[in-house]
């Protein structure tokens, strides 16, 4: 079967049968890549922090939505052994690994000289490590079933800097980085490895930002909208978490094989500058 007839055919559940680990997910990009997997068919293990409770309801919301089974992992991705333990937990309740997304992320922003030691160890250690930790966790399993998908989100920080968000900036270089090399040892091995760098995001943590920014600097929401928050986005428009989550489908789908080592930019034009 070409990919064309493979895509088309499969097309609503086109990942049925694979098992996918998303990291963060318990809210915002994660949550909506969660959901697209599900859709798509695919079994999913959440992962984050949050209210045990809310988790437990979005697990049943998003199993009943999607008929995928769906469970939650609580690791604490600070620390590598949690890291690899959640790829181990899933292997051993799931059987198998196929696709593993690395979403979990924080931010600080300061300038250098007053960047808080402690942040920069946080952000390199989750934005960056947990990521190394749990591709070399899932690798062997992957390449043993000749099949893996691995979607890295990035950020535009990932190919370009701003000012004050060094940490940051220096962990999205890092996992573009990374994603390429994954991308190279895998090829031979039907696993590919992708970085999607998305520019502003419309996530809980943006909206709340809206009304404290505007009265900070005594200006409208849609001035924060446009002249703060997307100054550097030339679209003026936050990308949706199901933008990111249909991307991230499309390349664990039969249609992405081909496509390994990228960093695509999902970011109204920002890199393009
Ligand atoms: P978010 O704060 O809504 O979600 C972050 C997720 O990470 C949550 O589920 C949180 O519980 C989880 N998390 C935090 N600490 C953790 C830990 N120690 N162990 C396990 N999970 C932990 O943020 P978001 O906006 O959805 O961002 C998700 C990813 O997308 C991040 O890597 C971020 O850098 C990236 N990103 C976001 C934007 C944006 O505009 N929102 C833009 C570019 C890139």
């Amino acid at each position: 079967m070409n990919v064309h007839a493979q895509f088309l055919g499969q097309s609503e559940r086109v990942l049925a049968g694979k098992v996918a680990i998303v990291t963060g997910s318990t809210s915002g990009i994660g949550l909506g890549i969660a959901r697209k997997l599900a859709e798509a068919g695919a079994d999913v293990v959440l992962n984050g922090l949050g209210d045990a409770n809310q988790i437990e309801r979005t697990c049943t919301e998003l199993a009943e939505h999607s008929g995928t089974r769906i469970s939650y992992n609580g690791a604490n991705l600070m620390v590598s052994a949690d890291a690899r333990a959640l790829v181990e937990q899933t292997i051993a309740a799931f059987g198998r690994v196929d696709i593993l997304v690395n979403n979990a992320g924080i931010q600080h922003v300061s300038p250098v000289e007053s960047f808080p030691e402690d942040k920069w160890d946080a952000i390199l250690a989750l934005n960056l490590s947990a990521a190394f930790h749990a591709i070399k966790a899932a690798y062997g399993p992957m390449k043993a079933a000749g099949w893996g998908r691995i979607v890295n989100i990035a950020s535009a920080h990932g190919l370009v800097a701003s000012p004050f968000k060094s940490a940051y900036v220096a962990a999205k270089h890092g996992i573009v980085g990374l994603t390429k090399t994954i991308a190279l040892e895998g090829a031979e091995h039907g696993i590919t490895c992708n970085a999607i760098c998305p520019g502003y995001v419309w996530t809980p943590l943006v909206e709340n930002q809206i009304d404290d920014t505007a009265r900070a600097r005594n200006i409208s929401r849609e001035q924060v909208i446009r002249d703060v928050l997307l100054a550097a986005q030339p679209n003026k428009r936050f990308a949706d978490v199901d933008e990111l989550g249909a991307l991230t489908v499309f390349l664990c789908s039969p249609a992405g094989q081909g496509m390994t080592g990228t960093a695509l930019p999902v970011d109204g034009g920002w890199t393009a500058h």
